[in-house]
């Protein structure tokens, strides 16, 4: 039986779970996918934002400027790629200038700092590839980007360590409260086995199929909404200089609209639209909604190439009829976590402090866990030193064999994360945890590679190895493994 268990392990679920670790209390993250952060949390624009676009009486607002914070915070005490860019909103008419003036107050009202609003001359002295029709920008020098599933990765492997069981491939079917805990029947994905897992409290932390989950224990209150966001990924080293800083036009009813942003990596992204879709699964890339990302992005950045593109990808956002966070206890023991739209990456951590006041009234002790080990490192070559390098492969040999050429990643790498508290199991796996097939080639050169290494780190027969979800195998053929099952 589990203290807590938490349905779901995207940003805000294992946010959720490195919080309760903390504490003497026995936590499963149970998961449908086969890894962390595989839905809106794996496919979204990575910023970390300043604060001034949710209204201050929102949940969105009260928690945006202190997740922004803790955000930043949990990247450096765990190691987290990021960087503070700071951001622009673009206003290309004396109305827009308007509403840079509204956000600059609603900023102001949750907590941000340093806000100011710019002539685009003097904005384009900071970002001279911008427009000359943008007359004038807010600027909001706090927000950032970070690299978004190695921060939910990293958040559940200090959970992990800390004694929370990690459940993936577990698809929650079912949830009925029994007296004094909540009996979840759920089935095995790719397996198709049935298990039950039992809980005295429930956090409901399940993304676009947090409303179903939540209509398992309580009368509808909300419905998620759907939304889909599509993007180019430019490629840094073809672009050359686009912007320093992540760039927004001004917000519309629609949302934050088509940003131009730079990535950790290097690179650019360019997107999203939105557009309501029925299938919450489908994160399908359309050309219309490429094109119509293109000319918005132009109208910014009138020169943007977007012959340098090297991917594109779309992330279904958990919109809802409710429009804010919907977080409440809407039953026994239960706490929705629900409806967790943008900004919910930048709201996780302080989501999950929300999170576990709300248990604290549901009567649960909260006793400090004496042991508990936080912090965590990674080794990433590129970052050594050019004079360093021979002397740490002498001691390392695995960090001289460079396999993903495009970003300068190595077998050493590849074989720490396997290590790790929770080891990828699939080819993309390993791309979200040491960086493989993220550069211009995208896994053609590496791919082959990386299937070897973890079909030998981890015992398992190559034919057996995913490119990502569960069936997604890389190679066909006649295997003897019982584990290897098509769905
Ligand atoms: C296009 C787009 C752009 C965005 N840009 C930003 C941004 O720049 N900055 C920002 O702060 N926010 C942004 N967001 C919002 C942010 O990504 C989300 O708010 C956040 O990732 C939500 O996290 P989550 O854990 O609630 O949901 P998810 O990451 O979707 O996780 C929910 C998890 O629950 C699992 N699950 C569902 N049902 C079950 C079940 N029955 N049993 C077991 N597991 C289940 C799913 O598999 C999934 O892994 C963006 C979102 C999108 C889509």
């Amino acid at each position: 039986m589990f203290d807590v268990a938490i349905i779901g392990a995207g940003v805000v679920g294992c946010a959720v779970a490195y919080e309760l670790s903390q504490y003497e209390l026995r936590v499963a993250l149970i998961e449908k996918e086969n890894d962390v952060a595989m839905g809106a949390s794996r496919a979204n624009t990575a910023i970390i934002h300043g604060g001034y676009d949710p209204e201050p009486h929102t949940m969105m607002g009260k928690l945006n400027v202190e997740g922004m914070h803790r955000c930043f915070e949990l990247c450096e005490e765990l190691d987290v790629e990021h960087k503070k860019t700071g951001s622009w909103v673009v206003a290309f008419d004396e109305e827009q200038r308007v509403t840079l003036q509204m956000l600059l107050v609603q900023g102001i009202a949750n907590g941000c700092e340093g806000l100011d609003i710019l002539e685009g001359d003097v904005v384009r002295l900071q970002e001279p590839n911008l427009s000359d029709e943008i007359v004038a920008a807010l600027w909001v020098p706090e927000s950032g980007v970070l690299n978004p599933w190695e921060f939910a990765l990293a958040m559940a492997e200090v959970a992990v360590r800390n004694g929370v069981i990690f459940m993936p491939n577990t698809d929650v079917r079912d949830l009925s409260w029994r007296e004094d805990h909540y009996e979840m029947g759920a089935r095995v994905v790719c397996s198709g086995d049935e298990t039950t897992i039992r809980a005295r409290h429930v956090i409901n932390a399940a993304g676009v199929e947090s409303d179903r989950i939540h209509n398992m224990v309580a009368p509808p209150a909300f419905e998620i909404v759907p939304t889909r966001g599509e993007y180019y990924i430019l490629d840094g080293t073809a672009a050359g200089h686009v912007v320093r800083s992540v760039v927004f036009p001004c917000p519309t009813r629609a949302g934050k609209g088509v940003t131009i942003s730079p990535t950790i990596h290097g690179d650019y992204l360019v997107g999203p639209n939105a557009e309501v879709i029925d299938d919450r699964t489908d994160t399908s890339v359309t050309r219309s909604a490429l094109l119509d990302i293109a000319d918005k992005a132009r109208r910014v950045v009138p020169d943007l190439d977007l012959r340098t593109s090297i991917r594109n990808f779309a992330g279904v956002r958990s919109n809802s009829t409710y429009g804010d966070f919907f977080i409440e206890k809407s039953a026994t023991n239960f706490i929705d976590l629900a409806a967790i739209k943008s900004p919910g990456l930048t709201c996780a951590p302080a989501i999950a402090r929300v999170a576990r006041k709300m248990l604290c009234e549901e009567g649960i002790p909260m006793e400090r866990r004496v042991l508990w080990r936080g912090g965590r490192r990674v080794i990433r070559f590129k970052e050594i030193p050019e004079e360093e390098r021979a002397a740490f492969v002498r001691a390392h040999p695995l960090y001289g064999r460079v396999i993903c050429r495009c970003e300068t990643i190595t077998e050493g790498e590849i074989v720490a994360a396997m290590k790790r508290e929770i080891p990828p199991v699939s080819i993309d796996g390993v791309k979200r945890r040491a960086g493989t097939g993220m550069g211009r080639c995208q896994g053609g050169f590496c791919g082959p590679r990386v299937l070897e290494i973890i079909a030998r780190e981890s015992g398992r027969d190559p034919l057996c190895i995913e490119e990502d979800g569960c069936g997604s195998f890389m190679l066909i053929g006649e295997t003897k493994d019982p584990t290897c099952r098509e769905i």
